[in-house]
């Protein structure tokens, strides 16, 4: 089996209202696609700053500039007017976990996807004049690896997710910044145990491959690392549009079976098993 949970139903653009994209018509696009790759399991994953309801969780200015729909009305359309997995990409803010929680309980998804865009206030991958940036202190790389890969470690302990995404999401610029100096296994090793300890997934994305990166997230030395530590993988592109939907699986799949990967997670109501890879 092939999946893709990590999925949005609009891009990360201006003008994207959901009468427009949380339709039938727009998430069968999806499914069609989704067919066509051979993907039988399809999940979608908003971003949680895109509802009001987030900012009962956190005020962050990036979440107040897109915070305009209702998350019961997202729930309620992707429950009665499609057949895909409902999840949701729940952004880790540190302090505010209870807020978090609450969010969460508060619907019933059948994943719950937590990624690291924030360390701190800091920004990992939004650029942007009104809000800090991890690199904007002029720290040294490896103490920016650090604590992203801390916050990882944090989020997975946090008890809030079933799928940590993009886990090395500190590499999205690729040569464009300055690489850290110690091997990254040193940072990368912390947070596989937490997220061994969490029980909670690691996700493969090929959403890295269109970064300037280039690569998948993670890398081989952190999908090794996670492989052998035994923690479960969920594919998935972090498609934003019908045709990044299974976005070069051919290439993940590779990697995944280079690394001995031969399941992948599969999640309904938050509950996970695991189905042949393929
Ligand atoms: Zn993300
Ligand atoms: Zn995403």
């Amino acid at each position: 089996m092939l999946t893709d949970y990590h999925v949005h139903l609009r891009p990360d653009e201006d003008d994207t209202p959901p009468e427009r994209y949380f339709t039938p018509g727009n998430a069968e696009r999806y499914r069609e696609a989704a067919e066509e790759r051979g993907i039988a399991e399809l999940g979608v994953a908003e971003h949680i700053h895109r509802f009001t309801q987030s900012l009962q969780v956190w005020e962050h200015p990036w979440w107040r500039l897109w915070a305009r729909d209702d998350v019961d009305a997202y729930c309620a359309f992707v429950r009665e007017e499609t057949d895909l997995r409902l999840g949701i990409e729940a952004d880790y803010v540190a302090g505010r976990e209870n807020r978090l929680a609450t969010f969460l309980e508060q619907r019933e998804w059948d994943f719950v996807i937590g990624s690291v865009h924030f360390v701190r206030d800091a920004a990992v991958d939004l650029e942007g004049p009104d809000w800090e940036h991890v690199w904007g202190r002029g720290d040294r790389p490896d103490r920016i690896w650090q604590r992203y890969f801390e916050t990882l470690a944090e989020a997975a302990r946090s008890g809030l997710y079933d799928i940590m995404a993009h886990p090395d999401l500190v590499k999205v610029w690729g040569s464009a910044r300055p690489q850290p100096e110690r091997d990254p296994r040193h940072y990368y090793e912390p947070a596989v145990e937490a997220m061994l300890e969490a029980g909670v997934a690691m996700e493969l994305s090929t959403a890295g491959l269109r970064k300037p990166v280039g690569e998948l997230y993670p890398g081989p030395a952190l999908l090794a690392m996670a492989v052998d530590a035994g923690l479960p993988i969920a594919l998935s592109s972090d498609a934003h549009v019908p045709g990044q939907v299974g976005f070069r699986y051919d290439d993940a799949v590779a990697a995944l079976r280079d690394a001995g990967v031969t399941e992948l997670c599969v999640f309904e109501r938050r509950e996970r098993r695991l189905e042949p890879l393929g």
